[in-house]
């Protein structure tokens, strides 16, 4: 079995200081989970500079053009020149609050493969459309949209479920909720014929809910927000992921 996959998403939050933290308490943990801090762009060169095997760092988004007059924006080849080797694409908080469109997600998700970095593409739906029993629907389109976009027999493509309900609510999606979730995702892919190795699940996950979600067959790392910007907290919560697993 492969080690969980642990992203944290700073979003517009930390410090050097955290980072320097962060990088502290995660050292001899290593190997126990595969590592991805998404930090705020700001912060990607201190993060080549700290972060020693085992854990690496990721942009939490892109332009999907290489260069040009974009002020205030950042190109997937920036970043991967700043040894990132992932970036988050299609946060629910982009989509809403930057209208950003499951076609701009799928320009970015191309970009990243130009520039050799792997995309975290996010998928979620939110209270209304999981009440109307319209989930899977909604997260395989939005899906859909990124494969037909992104260069056939693209390798390494992550997926991370996160439902809107669920970021930052403390009202995490059951283990059972999200498998079910993840295996219409990789079900989905496969008829497109994309293998998916990695499905995440985002969404209030803590150290404490960890290991349930862990034990679910196809969910195969978790995405963090808040848990992630405490050093011992997320330290542990890694711990308990692969734990999990063992
Ligand atoms: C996120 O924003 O990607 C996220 C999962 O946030 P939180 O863990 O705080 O719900």
């Amino acid at each position: 079995m492969t080690a969980p996959l642990v992203v944290a998403n700073w979003k517009m939050n930390g410090s050097e200081a955290l980072l320097r933290d962060v990088a502290k308490a995660l050292v001899g943990r290593r190997g126990e989970s595969d590592v991805v801090l998404a930090v705020p762009a700001i912060h990607l060169s201190l993060a080549r500079a700290l972060l020693q095997e085992g854990v690496r760092w990721a942009s939490q988004d892109v332009h999907w053009l290489e260069s040009g007059a974009y002020t205030g924006e950042l190109s997937a080849e920036m970043i991967a020149q700043m040894g990132a080797s992932h970036s988050i694409v299609g946060h629910s908080e982009r989509r809403a609050q930057f209208a950003e469109s499951d076609e701009t997600v799928a320009k970015k998700a191309n970009a990243c493969f130009r520039a050799g970095i792997i995309p975290i593409v996010c998928v979620g739906e939110s209270l209304e459309v999981r009440q109307a029993q319209q989930t899977e629907e909604v997260v395989c389109r939005q899906l859909e949209v990124v494969l037909a976009e992104i260069p056939t027999g693209s390798e390494g493509l992550i997926v991370a479920y996160e439902p809107i309900w669920a970021i930052g609510t403390g009202k995490e999606a059951t283990p059972e909720m999200a498998q079910e979730v993840h295996v219409a995702l990789k079900e989905m892919a496969l008829k497109a014929g994309i293998h998916l190795d990695k499905v995440l699940y985002g969404g209030s996950v803590k150290e404490d809910n960890v290991a349930g979600l862990m034990l679910m067959p196809d969910i195969d790392g978790v995405l963090v927000g808040g848990a992630s910007l405490s050093a011992q907290g997320f330290s542990e919560l890694c711990t308990n992921a692969a734990a999990a697993q063992n």
